[in-house]
């Protein structure tokens, strides 16, 4: 199954080229009361609501998914853990450009272990990716996103991909910097996901997925997730060495090498096999 978010919080199944509006399916998730418990309350509840969603999805019509405002699939991710220097020929890249190591030694992903990205830094494809600090480099990192569909702690490699509800594509938008990364990837609209969640059950193995992003049409990224370092399993079971893993908290699995400069005006095109594409504005 394909889920998105959009329009004026809608959710919809996109199924070819059309999304059926089953933002119905939402009456069964139960009330919120403050305190709101750990977890993104739609991934929380997302087995209960799949059949709902099935059922609207066959008998409403769909409308082209090419004319909706597609907003991140996650709405209320409880954190986004992401992956430095997760291919080999990025940390090759990250040793040999100054402007991206900044004069220090760059080390592998086993030095860095993960980092946390803002929840506020999230966005959809619909919404541009913002300048904000136009003086400085800022960088697109085109990655395979995954969202936990299951609470977990400790989790073996084994059974890791059990508890992916599914996958996105993902941005994870960079100021180049000697700050921390979670400082310097965590500004305003600096995280995009889309265009849509495929529930881990469509999309299969994560492990050998073409990913690309093109930027006013030039090549700039172009990979298989066969090259991770630390693949989807892996980086599970390695993040949830350190913190439970709740539904609805997103894994940003790491950018191939490639990566480049956005300026306002921009158009990025990012596209993963079995996901699709989706294009995403840079303004200033
Ligand atoms: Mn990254």
């Amino acid at each position: 199954m394909r889920i998105c978010r959009f329009d004026e919080d809608r959710v919809g199944v996109v199924r070819g080229a059309l999304v059926h509006d089953v933002t119905d399916a939402l009456e069964l998730l139960p009330p919120l009361r403050w305190p709101v418990p750990p977890g993104d309350h739609f991934f929380n509840h997302l087995d209960r609501l799949r059949p709902r969603m099935e059922a609207l999805a066959d008998s409403v019509p769909g409308r082209p998914v090419s004319g909706v405002r597609l907003l991140s699939p996650v709405a209320n991710p409880g954190k986004i853990i992401a992956a430095p220097v997760n291919y080999e020929r990025h940390l090759a890249e990250s040793r040999a450009d100054r402007g991206i190591n900044m004069g220090t030694e760059v080390r592998s992903i086993h030095h860095y272990g993960l980092f946390l990205k803002a929840g506020s830094s999230l966005i959809g494809p619909s919404q541009p990716v913002i300048v904000h600090w136009p003086d400085r480099r800022i960088d697109h990192e085109v990655e395979l996103a995954l969202v936990i569909g299951r609470k977990g702690f400790r989790i073996p490699e084994e059974a890791a991909l059990d508890h992916v509800a599914g996958y996105c594509i993902g941005l994870d938008m960079t100021v180049r910097g000697t700050e921390d990364r979670s400082f310097r990837k965590s500004l305003d609209s600096f995280t995009v996901l889309g265009p849509w969640l495929v529930t881990a059950d469509e999309l299969g193995d994560p492990g050998n997925l073409a990913i690309d992003l093109v930027v006013d049409g030039a090549p700039r990224q172009s990979a298989s997730t066969r090259d991770l370092v630390l693949n989807c399993a892996q980086l599970i079971a390695y993040a949830s060495q350190a913190y439970t893993l709740w539904p609805g908290d997103v894994i940003m699995t790491g950018t191939p090498e490639g990566v480049g400069p956005v300026r306002p005006g921009n158009v990025m095109e990012a596209r993963i096999d079995r996901i699709g594409s989706m294009r995403v504005a840079v303004a200033g």
